[in-house]
């Protein structure tokens, strides 16, 4: 955990602001949502971006986490995921998070 990370902050602090959590991983819902449903998941430990994710077996549990979450909120089956990585990319906040899109048509 990095004291002045926002996720980590998040991530590890009052769990009444959290939609789902487990030992390795929450999410919580964007504060700016793109969709109906836009929710963050993240891992609890401070990762910059998936260039710096080298835990293989974390790599496996966030997405596990991610389809977990998609099933609570009620969009299995119809969702996106997204990951901005790098500030070129759009990565606004330093610490690893998944946008999990959805409870809309999103099909162009
Ligand atoms: P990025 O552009 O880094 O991929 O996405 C960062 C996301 O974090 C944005 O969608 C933004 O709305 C969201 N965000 C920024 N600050 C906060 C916050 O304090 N709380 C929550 N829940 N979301 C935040
Ligand atoms: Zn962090």
């Amino acid at each position: 955990m990095n004291n002045e990370c926002l996720f980590c902050g998040i991530a590890n602090g009052d769990k009444s602001k959290l939609f789902w959590e487990n030992e390795v991983a929450a999410a919580f819902k964007d504060i700016h949502p793109k969709t109906p449903v836009h929710i963050l998941v993240v891992p609890k430990q401070h990762v910059l971006n998936l260039d710096e994710l080298d835990n293989q077996e974390l790599a496996g549990q966030l997405l596990m986490a991610v389809r977990e979450v998609a099933q609570k909120a009620g969009i299995k089956g119809g969702w996106r995921l997204q990951v901005n990585n790098g500030r070129s990319a759009g990565q606004v906040v330093d610490h690893l998070h998944f946008h999990l899109l959805g409870g809309k048509e999103l099909a162009e």
